[in-house]
């Protein structure tokens, strides 16, 4: 398809400004372009179809199944846009004066009381831009508390293998040394492994609930109970928490500190737009959240300007009002029914990696059929693209190999995932058939097999002729 500078045509355009009905007025030279900016000159038409065709060529929630795991790709009710979309929450401005916006801060601050309610939280920030961005607020937190007490010795934080990846990240970005643990057969955290690299040195720990197998870890309290006997604190990942909403909360589970994930659980999509990564904590890491103020911080902590990504708030606290608890828990509770139900209807032929009852995802591992097939875990997600479905995540995590990581979510019909069962059932009797015709899959779609690390790594992001 063409790029929309290759579709334009001098003069051509759909500018339908009114006549000016002021004097004109000179403006200062130096503001003045010398030449005319590079615009595309298109008409209202073409523009149109430009963007529709566009549009076509994405996978995106509204088109699809999109079972990509540990991304939450659920549907995204639209009275949660709608409700976000009015002027009363579009047209205000940071700093307008508190008196002059009452309302927006009434809605952050219910958004706060009820995801505080969710969570077992006692304070929180919505500040952080990203769950990433979140896990680095937190763990900031955990630091500051730490140096507060006179205990900044403490330079270690214990990430479990089963953890998402930006865990260990987010640990050295705020200075810690890892310290990995493995994982027990049964996929929860190794309880032997831990004891043993608990020590005066330990900062905290890190643990993503329900992880990355899908494991909600049945030795929860006690590894609270661990750490906290060794002087650290819990970090609770919760961009998984569209498992368990509504029916445990991280605090009280013992978990210090938390982020969610809004824009995964929370009514607005993961990936491509603003997302908040709103951080909730206990009573004692309150006072080092960072300052809600929007203008005067007092010194503390800003990871962003003002209040963060404010209307992602607003879509996470539509979301939870016209779900009410008790919508919240049944979401969650069918997500799990979801993954549950495709896990099952997929064994025996793709086999998960644990064989034991998930939460809202789980893992398939292929290494054995890769073994006797030939076909790999791409070669299954590429294939998966030809039949309208999005590729589940792959090769994560990376304890399990030829991965390939589904989240169904709890919006998904029963149909839909008998469907996508029946699509997973073909492709494992395709490998045995024709394996050359799955590796040299999708055959329909727009590109099939690039370069993902080139694309990755020197990615080309500007248009020139
Ligand atoms: C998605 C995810 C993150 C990171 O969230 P981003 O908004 O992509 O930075 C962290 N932990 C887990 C478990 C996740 O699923």
């Amino acid at each position: 398809m063409k790029l929309i500078f290759e579709k334009s045509v001098p003069g051509r355009g759909t500018i339908m400004l009114g006549k000016c009905d002021v004097e004109a007025v000179a403006l200062p030279a130096e503001l003045c372009r010398q030449e005319a900016p590079a615009l595309p000159e298109i008409s209202e038409t073409d523009l149109s179809r430009h963007y529709t065709e566009l549009c076509q060529k994405v996978h995106g929630v509204n088109c699809g199944f999109y079972p990509l795991g540990s991304c939450t790709m659920k549907y995204n009710p639209r009275i949660d846009e709608e409700i976000a979309a009015l002027p009363g929450f579009t047209a205000v401005h940071p700093l307008a004066p508190k008196e002059t916006v009452e309302g927006c801060y009434e809605a952050l601050d219910t958004a706060k009381k009820y995801l505080c309610e969710v969570t077992g939280m006692d304070d929180m920030t919505f500040q952080p831009a990203a769950g990433a961005h979140g896990e680095f607020t937190g763990v900031l937190l955990i630091k500051q508390y730490h140096e507060s007490r006179g205990e900044s010795h403490r330079n270690k934080i214990i990430v479990p293998d089963s953890a998402h990846g930006t865990n260990p990240a987010t640990a050295a970005m705020c200075g810690y040394e890892i310290v990995n643990i493995p994982s027990a057969p049964n996929g929860c955290v190794d309880l032997d492994a831990l004891k043993a690299v608990l020590g005066n040195d330990t900062a905290g720990l890190m643990l993503t609930n329900p992880n990355t197998v899908g494991i909600f870890d049945e030795n929860i309290l006690e590894i609270t109970r661990l750490v906290h006997e060794a002087g650290g604190q819990c970090y609770y990942d919760g961009a998984n928490l569209n498992a368990v909403m509504g029916a445990v909360r991280p605090g009280d589970m013992g978990f210090d500190c938390i982020h969610m994930n809004l824009h995964k659980t929370f009514a607005t999509p993961h990936g491509g737009g603003p997302g908040a990564g709103a951080v909730g904590c206990k009573g004692h890491l309150a006072k080092f959240l960072p300052s809600s103020a929007l203008m005067d911080n007092d010194g503390r902590l800003q990871v962003r300007s003002f209040a963060g990504n404010f209307l992602v708030v607003i879509k996470a606290l539509t979301y939870v009002m016209t779900l009410g608890a008790e919508g919240i828990r049944e979401a969650s509770a069918n997500a799990v029914l979801n993954a549950n139900y495709l896990m099952r209807k997929i064994q025996g032929t793709f086999e998960p990696a644990f064989d034991r009852i998930c939460m809202h995802e789980f893992v398939l591992d292929l290494s054995e059929f890769k073994k006797r097939t030939g076909v790999s875990a791409l070669d299954v997600a590429k294939s998966l693209i030809d039949h309208g479905m999005h590729p589940p995540t792959m090769y994560f995590p990376l304890i399990v190999h030829e991965a390939l990581m589904l989240e169904p979510t709890e919006t998904e019909s029963r149909e839909t995932l008998d469907w996508a069962a029946e699509i997973f059932r073909k492709l494992y009797a395709l490998a045995e058939t024709d394996p050359e015709y799955m590796h040299n899959a999708p055959h329909n779609a727009a590109i099939a097999r690039p370069d993902e690390v080139r694309a990755a790594r020197t990615p080309v992001l500007r248009y020139t002729k």
